[in-house]
C-alpha cells in the first residue's frame, strides 16, 4: 500500500481553542452586529477569517527572535533581512515597513497622483484603497476565466493582455505610474499567475514604458503552482522560480504576514534608485528609520528565516495540499467552490450556494454568518460588502463573484480541523433551500467598510 501524505513538521507547543454551542453563537453574532470582524477570538472555534499573520512560526524563527538586534540604525537583524530579500527577490533596494499596506502607502505616496490609472489583476482591497484614496483609479485586467468558478484554467490570476493594452492605448503614459501584478491573485481566489503571463505583461509594459510592480504577498505559493502546473518548471526549485518571476518586474510590495511566515511585517524591494530615494522620505515619515521601518529587530530576524522556509518545496507542499484536501472534501459533498483550489484559501460560491437570497441582501455575508452559527467557523465575505461603493456614484458595486473565503492559517490547523469544516458546510448545504433572505447595512465607513459595517437581519 502506498504511504499516505503526512506533514513535514511536528508540533512543539499547543494553543487551546474553545468550543461553544449554536445558541451561544447566535447570541454572540447578534451582539457583534452580524459582522464577523467584531467577534472576539474566544468565540470562534476554527478561525479561517484570514491567513494574514495568523500562522505558526518555526523553532528556528523563535530562536532568531532571541538574537534580534534592536539597534536604531543598521541593526544586524536588518542586514540579515536585507540580504535574504536580495537573495530571494533579486531586487537591489529594500525598505522595511510594518505591514503590506504600509508598503503600499509609502510606495504609492511616491508614485501615484490624482487622476492616475493603475491597471492590474483584481487589485487587493488595501491596494485599491490606497489608489482610490489618492483619487486615482484601479483598472482590473484579469482574464475572464477567473470569474467562472468552475473553469479549470491553471492560471486564473493571469492578466488579459488585450485588456491591458487597451488601457495603455487609451491613456497617456504619464497617467499610468505602474502596473501592479498580484501574485497569487487574492481577490480572484488565491489564483496563480504563470511565468509566461508575467513575461508577456512585462514585455508589454516595456513596450509602453510603464514600470511593473508585484504585490507579492503570496509569491511563494505562486511559485509552487508554477512548479506544479507550468511546463518547463517541474524541475526548478521554488527559489529559482520566484527569482525568475521577480526578474521581470521593477519592484514589489510585500505583506510579510503571508508568505513571510511571521505575524507582522512588510517591505518594499525595488531596482530604481530614484524611486527608492523618494520612497525613503515617506518611509521615514510614516514608518520609522529605513533600517527598521516599524519592525522590531527580532521580527526582522524571524522574517529573514521565514522567507527562507516559505520558499522550500516541502513546506509549500504541506501548505497548498492542505487547502486542496479541504477543497476536495467539499467537492465530494457537492458544495460549490471555486476551482482550481486557491493557494491559501477555499472560496465558496455564494451565487450557487444561496441563489435565493437577493444580491442586495449580501448573500455571501449571509452565508458567512450561517457558517459561524452552525460550526463556530469564522470565514469572511469577499463580495458586495468588500467591493465597497463606487467612489463617484456611491452606489453598491456588485462584483461578478459573491464568495465566502475560508483562509487557512499556515502550519496552524490539522486535517481534522479541515474535516470538521467540510462537514459543517455539508450540513448547511443540505438545508440551503431554507435560505431566502439576508441582511441590510445599518452603518458603514466611507472606505473599506467591511471591517466595521453593522448589519441587521432581514
Ligand atoms: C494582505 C495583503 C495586502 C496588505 O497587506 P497587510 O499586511 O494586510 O497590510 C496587500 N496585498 C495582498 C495581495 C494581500 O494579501
Amino acid at each position: 500500500m502506498e504511504l499516505p501524505y503526512a506533514e513535514p513538521y511536528k508540533i512543539k507547543m499547543v494553543e487551546h481553542i474553545k468550543r461553544s454551542t449554536q445558541e451561544q453563537r447566535l447570541k454572540w453574532i447578534q451582539e457583534a452586529d452580524y459582522n464577523l470582524f467584531n467577534l472576539s477570538s474566544d468565540k470562534v472555534f476554527i478561525d479561517v477569517l484570514t491567513d494574514s499573520g495568523t500562522g505558526a512560526m518555526s523553532d528556528k524563527q523563535w530562536a532568531e527572535m532571541m538574537v534580534g538586534d534592536e539597534s536604531y540604525a543598521g541593526s544586524s537583524s536588518f542586514l540579515k533581512l536585507k540580504e535574504t530579500v536580495h537573495k530571494i527577490t533579486g531586487f537591489n533596494y529594500f525598505l522595511p515597513t510594518h505591514q503590506g499596506r504600509a508598503a503600499e502607502n509609502v510606495l504609492f505616496s511616491a508614485l501615484v497622483k490624482e487622476g492616475d490609472i493603475v491597471p492590474g489583476n483584481s487589485h487587493f482591497d488595501t491596494t485599491k484603497g490606497h489608489i482610490e484614496f489618492r483619487k486615482a483609479k484601479a483598472v482590473d485586467c484579469t482574464i475572464d476565466e477567473a470569474f467562472d468558478t468552475s473553469n479549470m484554467h491553471p492560471f486564473k490570476g493571469n492578466v488579459d493582455l488585450n485588456k491591458l493594452e487597451t488601457v495603455f492605448k487609451s491613456h497617456p503614459k504619464e497617467k499610468i505610474p505602474f502596473v501592479v501584478l498580484t501574485i497569487t491573485c487574492n481577490s480572484a481566489g488565491g489564483q496563480p499567475v504563470s511565468v509566461q503571463n508575467t513575461k508577456d505583461v512585462s514585455a508589454l509594459c516595456k513596450k509602453y514604458g510603464i514600470p511593473l510592480y508585484f504585490d507579492a504577498a503570496r509569491f511563494a505559493e505562486n511559485a509552487y503552482f508554477i512548479k506544479k502546473r507550468e511546463p518547463g518548471y517541474e524541475n526548478k526549485s521554488i527559489k529559482e522560480i520566484a527569482k525568475e518571476v521577480f526578474s521581470y518586474g521593477d519592484g514589489m510590495t510585500m505583506s510579510s504576514k503571508k508568505d513571510g511566515l511571521v505575524n507582522m511585517g512588510g517591505f518594499i524591494a525595488l531596482n530604481n534608485e530614484e524611486v527608492f530615494k523618494q520612497a525613503t522620505v515617506f518611509n521615514i515619515m510614516f514608518e520609522g528609520f529605513i533600517t527598521y521601518g516599524g519592525m522590531n529587530g527580532r521580527d526582522m530576524g524571524a522574517l529573514a528565516v521565514g522567507l527562507d522556509e516559505a520558499t522550500e518545496f516541502n513546506y509549500l507542499e504541506s501548505r497548498v495540499e492542505q487547502i486542496a484536501f479541504l477543497g476536495q472534501k467539499l467537492v465530494d459533498f457537492g458544495v460549490p467552490v471555486q476551482q482550481p483550489f486557491g493557494g491559501h484559501a477555499i472560496f465558496l460560491d455564494a451565487n450557487k450556494f444561496v441563489p435565493k437570497i437577493p444580491r442586495e441582501e449580501y448573500r455571501a455575508q449571509a452565508l458567512a454568518i450561517e457558517i459561524y452559527i452552525v460550526g463556530g467557523i469564522r470565514g469572511v465575505e469577499i463580495g458586495t460588502v468588500l467591493a465597497d461603493r463606487d467612489p463617484v456614484t456611491r452606489e453598491n458595486r456588485y462584483p461578478e463573484l459573491e464568495l465566502v473565503r475560508l483562509a487557512i492559517p499556515r502550519r496552524t490547523y490539522t486535517n481534522n480541523h479541515m474535516e470538521y469544516i467540510a462537514v459543517a458546510l455539508k450540513n448547511i448545504y443540505d438545508t440551503r433551500e431554507e435560505a431566502k433572505s439576508g441582511y441590510m447595512i445599518v452603518d458603514e465607513a466611507p472606505i473599506m467598510r467591511h471591517f466595521t459595517a453593522k448589519f441587521k437581519k432581514l
